[in-house]
């Protein structure tokens, strides 16, 4: 088991360590994101989402509790894998969890989870547990969830299983841009 910290300074910090987080997840992989509301769990997904070169916004979901995001092919062609996005925040029951269906992208995709401590970690042996915490703390307020000067966050990457006992982790500070 290997265990990383960063400090993102500022939202785009979050992004970018996404975008470097996306550069050792293949088909399969399941992320599982942990902080407070507000700490930076979809703009970390954004990252992911840009790294991954898939379609379409990563956002926060209203109604929509998982959401599929497909590859665009790169400029030399190639493909990667689906974005899977589940924020779990209004989950209601452990029977909602079995509606979401999530097997067949626990195979394929890269399924990345917002609220699932619980009931995630059953899924499947290998994950990347991430988590995301404003080290300065205190309580935010919704004003706060639109300004990037509520404060640098400090994310934890911890890797679960044998499929990444040979895998090196992003540490660096990720330069934004
Ligand atoms: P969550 O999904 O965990 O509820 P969001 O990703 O929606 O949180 O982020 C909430 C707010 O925090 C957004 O306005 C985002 O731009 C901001 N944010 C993300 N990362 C950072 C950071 N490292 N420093 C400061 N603000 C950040
Ligand atoms: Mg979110």
């Amino acid at each position: 088991m290997s265990a990383v910290t960063v400090r993102l300074p500022d939202a785009d910090a979050t992004r970018a360590y996404g975008r470097a987080l996306a550069g050792v997840l293949r088909a399969g992989d399941l992320v599982v994101l942990t902080g407070d509301l507000g700490a930076g769990k979809t703009t970390l997904t954004q990252g992911i989402g840009v790294g991954l070169h898939v379609r379409g916004q990563v956002a926060s979901p209203t109604f929509i509790i998982a959401r599929e995001h497909p590859p665009v092919p790169r400029e030399d062609g190639s493909t990667g894998p689906t974005l899977v996005h589940v924020d779990a925040y209004r989950l209601g029951s452990l029977d909602e969890v079995d509606a979401l269906d999530l097997d067949a992208s626990l195979e394929e995709a890269v399924t990345v989870v917002e609220w699932g401590e619980g009931w995630v970690e059953s899924l499947a042996q290998d994950r990347l547990e991430v988590v995301l915490a404003r080290p300065r703390g205190g309580a935010l307020t919704d004003d706060d969830l639109d300004d990037a000067a509520a404060g640098e966050r400090v994310v934890t990457v911890r890797a679960v299983g044998a499929r990444w006992a040979d895998v090196a982790l992003p540490d660096a500070d990720p330069v934004a841009g």
